[in-house]
């Protein structure tokens, strides 16, 4: 069955008497060169467990299938569990696994942790766009010991989730992400290439997760909390930012810790990396232990 053949679709969206639900983001992919390469990029050991996140028709659970030892695929929309039923009878026996959960809610250790003991565990999906960073978010702060993270974006949240500390795309989220791992962009799929077209073209980007994190901050709540300020007032100075997110910590201590750090004192916040945040943050967990 050609998940990616547009008639095929169709056929079996009508059959099941279903449309395409705009509130669960259903962008479904038309391309099997596209589908082959996100699988193909997921993991390079077949020993995997893949956690795949909106299977939809299952158009990439089934290459995954293919690949890998094991697929957890989470789908939201109950409409969609016969379908998939349907669509990967053929799946070799006992490898796909289709779990109806919103994937915020469940719980990721305890359906991930089975797995560990037996090889790496990584996630693939072309993601909802209207959950993308949640998604992201709650997967890395999850504590999983991913191996890697493939996943289909907006085009721009990709060049945000892969920008250079001060580049126009650099933020918040990408300063965090850095800190859990390294994120590759492999390539970009124009937005032709789905059921229905979104509005934007896509980007398939790959993170890396660190085993061990090379920066360590003292206290990772002070670390994210830096982060965000300094991005909260991106137009401001750092200590300008960071003092209406530290009330606790003068200005003028803050500037000299900016400028301890090896920064100009009027430095934006946009312009340090993970490791230069973590140093920043451990700066002020250091002066609030002794004051
Ligand atoms: N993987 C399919 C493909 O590539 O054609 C579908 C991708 S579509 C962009 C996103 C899928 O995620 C949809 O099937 C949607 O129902 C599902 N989804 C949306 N929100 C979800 C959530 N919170 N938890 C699990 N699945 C979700």
């Amino acid at each position: 069955m050609n998940l990616c053949d547009i008639r095929t679709i169709k056929d079996i969206m009508s059959l099941y008497g279903l449309s395409f639900r705009k509130e669960f983001g259903q962008n479904f992919l038309t391309n099997k060169a596209v589908v082959e390469d996100i699988a193909d990029a997921c993991s390079d050991t077949q020993g995997t467990t893949v956690l795949e996140i909106g299977p939809g028709i299952g158009v990439l659970t089934q290459e995954l299938g293919l690949r890998y030892d094991k697929v957890l695929a989470v789908e939201i929309d109950r409409g969609l569990i016969p379908v998939l039923r349907y669509t990967l009878q053929d799946c070799p026996e006992g490898v796909v696994e289709v779990i109806n959960q919103d994937i915020m809610k469940t719980d990721l250790h305890a359906l991930l942790d089975p797995y560990l003991e037996k090889g790496p565990v990584s996630v693939c999906a072309n993601l909802p766009y209207y959950i993308t960073t949640p998604i992201l978010m709650r997967l890395l702060e999850s504590g999983v010991p991913f191996s890697y993270i493939t996943i289909m974006i907006q085009a721009e949240v990709a060049d945000r989730l892969c920008a250079k500390a001060g580049s126009k795309d650099y933020g918040a989220i990408t300063a965090v992400l850095n800190y859990y791992g390294e994120a590759e962009k492999l390539f970009r799929v124009s937005a032709g290439n789905f059921m229905p077209a979104p509005k934007v073209d896509s980007a398939v980007v790959r993170i890396r997760l660190y085993g061990d994190k090379p920066v360590k901050p003292l206290d990772e709540q002070v670390f994210f909390d830096t982060i965000r300020y300094a991005f909260e007032q991106r137009r401001k100075t750092l200590s300008n930012a960071l003092s209406a997110g530290f009330p606790d910590v003068p200005k003028d201590v803050l500037t000299s810790l900016i400028e301890g750090c090896g920064h100009r004192p009027d430095i934006r916040g946009e312009r340090l990396d993970t490791a230069q945040f973590a140093a920043l943050s451990d700066a002020i967990v250091t002066w609030r232990q002794n004051h």
